[in-house]
């Protein structure tokens, strides 16, 4: 049992390099001063690439090698790990040393010209970039000799066991199921109170106004906090040091607001994984899906829901006496539900979403299974915006450059976004059979939410594959007609009747 030990011992290792990594991450994401970049990013390299050395290591190579032959014998949770170790060690060794360093390079590099590129609206300016990552991978996925097509390989690294058939399937119910109805609610003519997008709201009292919110879905002060930065996110090293961030818009204080609610339904999912995994590889959120899930589950189930706001909507006038005036409960429902067309995915409402996802997923399938010119791009991107949501980006800004992804090699990352928020609406029905979700809201009682997704998600951590939670949660498969009965029952209300 000495490789046990041994294999213990390394991935505490490799978990305590990660440790301060993660830790000088959050630091640079919220409090640094500019003076420290540069230094920084030299002492983070020599950590980097120790971590690097110690998780691919020959000893570890050796250790997860000769568990894997053995892997029989082994109990559960320790197989899992071991072939987690081992299918992430396969691609890596797989991999020329020099062609991956080059690649590391040449997204780095490509992070400021697409910034660029951006800014100067100009797709002409990354695509020579996006066609040498493009070819990195293909040719990385090559390497890796796994038996499968390109684009199933890379689904797989960002939600495991998730295939091109899957996707498919439920991108086809949206594109036939859902598309129609959103073109049928935007056609809904419904005036809205402006109240919410005045300049007005002081960030002061917006964060006031969070705080709140925090202690009402009972997120646990002791172990894990909430500061600002630009773009919000939920920075972990344990159970016990849970950190989000988000950010406070003047003039979109909703926005701000469920920003807020969205990275405490991630850290909410950290701060309930049993501490039995700390030292593991099955410690953290189980997928991609599986974390966007619980962020959506928190955002839109609870923070969009009429009850939330019959709840609140007292606190949040007292916060903005004057701004709020007059304001009613299915007003601020309304204004949180509001569907409108847009370019821009990340300002995307909860309703057409899913239509920005389906363009990226549908040009990233024929990247990775066909041999499209990528001069093309922008212009199917464009026609398959013109088809979903009636509108034509009118430069590539607000088109093909807006996300940041594919300059980080990021493909097969979009659709998880789209697949979490349908998990969301699954494991809602499910929760709905259980608990009375409106009366728990009105009663400020979401301590029993959380329980509910502690017991049947978050205590396991990454033990669970994500197809196992829903399985054993909703007691079948991952099914999309959940997500757009969700979406057709609560916009219809809205938008749809009277
Ligand atoms: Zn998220």
């Amino acid at each position: 049992m000495d490789n046990i030990k041994k294999f213990r011992e390394l991935v505490k290792k490799q978990k305590a390099y990660q440790y301060a990594l993660t830790m000088v991450s959050w630091d640079s994401n919220t409090e640094a001063p500019r003076g420290a970049f540069e230094r920084r990013a030299e002492m983070m390299g020599v950590i980097s690439s120790e971590l690097f050395k110690l998780s691919t290591g020959e000893e570890y190579q050796k250790v997860v090698n000769e568990l894997f032959n053995i892997i029989d014998t082994l109990e559960d949770s320790l197989q899992r790990e071991i072939k987690k170790a081992k299918k992430n060690l396969d691609k890596i060794v797989k991999v020329p040393e020099d062609e991956f360093v080059a690649y590391r390079k040449l997204v780095d590099l490509s992070q400021k010209i697409w910034e660029d590129a951006k800014e100067e609206s100009n797709y002409n300016l990354f695509k020579g970039n996006l066609k040498s990552i493009i070819e990195f991978q293909k040719k990385f996925i090559e390497y890796y000799d796994i038996d499968d097509l390109p684009y199933n390989i890379l689904l797989d690294e960002y939600e495991e066991g998730m295939t091109m058939d899957e996707y498919d399937l439920f991108f086809n119910t949206l594109r036939k199921d859902l598309v129609p109805f959103v073109q049928e609610v935007l056609k809904a003519k419904k005036t809205y109170k402006s109240d919410f997008t005045g300049d007005s709201f002081d960030v002061k009292k917006q964060e006031e106004f969070c705080q709140y919110i925090t202690d009402e879905f009972a997120f646990d002060r002791s172990r894990g906090l909430m500061k600002t930065s630009v773009h919000p996110f939920t920075w972990n090293t344990h159970p016990g040091d849970v950190r989000f961030t988000t950010r406070y818009l003047k003039n979109m204080v909703l926005s701000s607001i469920f920003a807020a609610i969205h990275e405490l339904g991630h850290a909410t999912y950290e701060q309930q994984v049993d501490e039995k995994w700390n030292d593991t590889l099955l410690s953290g959120g189980t997928s991609m899906g599986i974390h966007e899930s619980q962020s959506r589950f928190y955002e839109n189930m609870i923070g969009r829901s009429r009850a939330f706001w019959e709840t609140h909507l007292d606190k949040f006038k007292q916060v903005f006496p004057t701004e709020l005036k007059g304001v009613s409960v299915e007003d601020a429902y309304r204004a949180a539900n509001k569907v409108e067309a847009s370019m821009i995915r990340v300002e995307a409402d909860e309703l057409t979403y899913p239509l920005h996802i389906m363009v990226r997923y549908e040009l990233e399938r024929l990247i990775f299974s066909s041999d499209i010119d990528i001069d093309d791009l922008p212009k199917l991107w464009n026609e398959k915006m013109e088809e979903y949501l009636n509108l034509t980006p009118q430069n590539d800004e607000e088109g093909i450059l807006q996300d940041v992804h594919w300059s980080g090699g990021m493909f097969g990352y979009f659709p998880t976004y789209a697949l979490g928020t349908a998990y969301s609406a699954q494991i809602y029905y499910t929760m709905k059979k259980e608990l009375n979700i409106d009366e728990v809201i009105k009663n400020r009682d979401i301590q029993l939410i959380n329980e509910w997704l502690k017991n049947k998600i978050h205590q396991f951590g990454s033990s669970k594959t994500p197809r196992e939670i829903m399985l054993e949660v909703t007691k079948e498969e991952f099914n999309p007609k959940y997500y757009v009965r969700y979406l057709k029952e609560k916009y219809t209300d809205i938008y749809l009747t009277k």
